[in-house]
């Protein structure tokens, strides 16, 4: 791959990787990612590769975390309906 090629697919990555255009800087060639805290021009690939991975377990037990939450709503409504019968 050229430096060309990776440049390309540098800035595919930056622009379409799930943040809205209001999270990334571009101004002078720069790609940038605010909420990733990336540098997609200038991190390594397994630099960005080890934040994303990272992200994702982030959000993974974000979502653990609120199913939980949502399950002790539930049995906290169940319990308040049996005291009420
Ligand atoms: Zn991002």
């Amino acid at each position: 791959m050229t430096n060309e090629q990776e440049m390309i697919l540098r800035e595919l990555l930056w622009l379409r990787h799930g943040h809205s255009i209001g999270e990334l800087y571009g101004d002078d060639g720069e790609m940038q990612c605010h909420n990733c805290m990336l540098d997609f021009k200038r991190d390594s690939v397994e630099r960005i590769k080890e934040r994303f991975d990272q992200i994702a377990f982030d959000r993974m037990c974000q979502a653990i975390l609120e199913q939980k939450g949502e399950l002790c709503l539930n049995n906290s409504n169940q319990l308040d309906s049996q005291k009420q019968v």
